[in-house]
C-alpha cells in the first residue's frame, strides 16, 4: 500500500512537508522517519491521516489547475 510507505508530514527538522517512511504502529500512535533528514517523529495515526487527507486534496487541486492550463495552452 503506497500510503504506508510515504506519509506526507512537516518534518521538524526540514520544516517543510516531506514524505515520511511509516516504522511502527502502536495503537494510536505512529512512528515515521522523514525520507530526507531521517528525523523520526511520533505522531498521532488520527493526525497522519488527516494531514494527509489535507495534502491529497491540495494535490488534486494543483494538479486540476495545472490541467486547466495546459488544456488552455494548448492550441493545437
Ligand atoms: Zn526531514
Amino acid at each position: 500500500m503506497e500510503l504506508e510507505l510515504s506519509q506526507i508530514f512537516p518534518c521538524p527538522h526540514c520544516r517543510m512537508d516531506t514524505p515520511h517512511y511509516v516504522m511502527a504502529r502502536r495503537s494510536e500512535r505512529v512512528g515515521i522517519a522523514c525520507s530526507q533528514c531521517h528525523t523520526v517523529s511520533l505522531v498521532r495515526q488520527n493526525e497522519l491521516e488527516q494531514h494527509q487527507a489535507w495534502w491529497e486534496d491540495e494535490l488534486r487541486h494543483i494538479l486540476s489547475s495545472f490541467d486547466q492550463n495546459n488544456k488552455e495552452e494548448d492550441h493545437d
